[in-house]
């Protein structure tokens, strides 16, 4: 049985403006005594007061979901996807790291204007309350055997590549491209020496269009290595061709579906994890996957947001 989500009651403990694009909010509270931390990619649901509102209608029980998605426009709070930048248990602090994208949507209006004291609600997994419930959170980085990684994302994938090298072993090594508004966006981070971290400014290009060129700059020298792109395990799932690349590729229409193409953990010594711009990681999941032969099994493709459309 999988741990409980539920709804954390928590307050705006400090705001930071780490950079022009980037939007620190500590958030605490005793509730979070009860949250269930697994680091890395974690996401949460940030839900958003209404507006003269609040949140008087959001229910807390064990079916809070279904009677959210029962309630009226006008009252139903939104929901938008988070990642856990840190979280400290011991102080019931958790940390998030927004992209202050201007007033198109709830949550990055609620950034721009939020001050210490407000109230603001989060869902997440709850500590496991008996041992026949297992750990679980919503984190999808699952190198498996993978010493070689590739991670690539916009800048609402900053925050979780930057969990996921504070976290990764020592002896790992790879690559990581970040792209990221403008020069002024890149954020301290710590890695392993192996792993080489590019922090792309986009100062103005198409979004996108400068992570992809270094990702498909970094295929093509991979599949010159020698371990390829494949760098099959000891199983021996080696991916030479398109042809080996395991299932056939399904496009998917990203302004109809979400673009969430994610395997399980693997024994293949290569692991990438890409997430971002829909139309951008679709892009790339088409070139490593079609153009270049990496198998599907090793790359997590992840559609973060979609441009021109709300999350839900
Ligand atoms: C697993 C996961 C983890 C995520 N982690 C983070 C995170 O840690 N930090 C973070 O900032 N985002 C993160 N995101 C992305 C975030 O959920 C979206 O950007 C979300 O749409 C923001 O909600 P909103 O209310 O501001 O805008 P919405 O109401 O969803 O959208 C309104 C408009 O804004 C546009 N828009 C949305 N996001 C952006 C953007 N970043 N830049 C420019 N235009 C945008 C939409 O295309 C739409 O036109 C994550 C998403 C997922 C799925």
């Amino acid at each position: 049985m999988a741990a409980r989500y539920r709804v954390f009651s928590v307050r705006v403990a400090a705001v930071v403006s780490l950079t022009p694009a980037f939007v620190r909010v500590t958030l605490s509270g005793d509730d979070l005594g009860q949250f269930s931390s697994v680091g890395l990619d974690q996401r949460i649901k940030v839900v958003l007061p209404i507006p003269g509102h609040g949140f008087t209608d959001l229910p807390d029980g064990a079916d809070w979901y279904g009677a959210w998605r029962a309630l009226p426009d006008d009252t139903r709070n939104p929901l938008r996807t988070y990642t856990v930048r840190s979280f400290r248990p011991d102080a019931h602090e958790l940390d998030i790291d927004f992209v202050a994208h201007g007033d198109t949507g709830p949550a990055s209006r609620w950034v721009a204007s939020c001050a210490v004291g407000d109230e603001l609600r989060i869902v997440g997994p709850a500590v496991p309350s008996s041992p026949a419930e297992l750990p679980s959170g919503a984190a999808e980085f699952a190198p498996g055997a993978a010493n070689r990684i590739l991670l690539a994302g916009d800048e609402t994938a900053a925050p979780a590549i930057c969990a996921i090298l504070e976290a990764l072993d020592v002896t790992t090594v790879g690559h990581v491209f970040i792209e990221v508004p403008t020069d002024a966006d890149r954020l301290p981070v710590t890695a392993p020496a192996g792993v080489e971290v590019r922090w792309i400014a986009r100062n103005g290009a198409t979004h996108g269009a400068r992570m992809t060129d270094h990702v498909h700059a970094w295929a093509s020298r991979a599949v010159g290595d020698a371990g390829g792109v494949s760098g099959a395990g000891a199983a021996g799932r080696a991916v030479s061709g398109a042809a080996d690349a395991g299932d056939a590729l399904v496009d998917v229409d990203v302004d109809q579906q979400v673009l969430w193409d994610v395997p399980p953990a693997s024994d293949a010594q290569l692991y990438a994890w890409i997430a971002g711009e829909a139309a951008c990681v679709k892009e790339l999941r088409r070139h490593l996957v079609r153009g270049v032969g990496l198998d599907r099994r090793q790359v997590a493709f992840m559609g973060y947001w979609r441009h021109g459309r709300a999350e839900n």
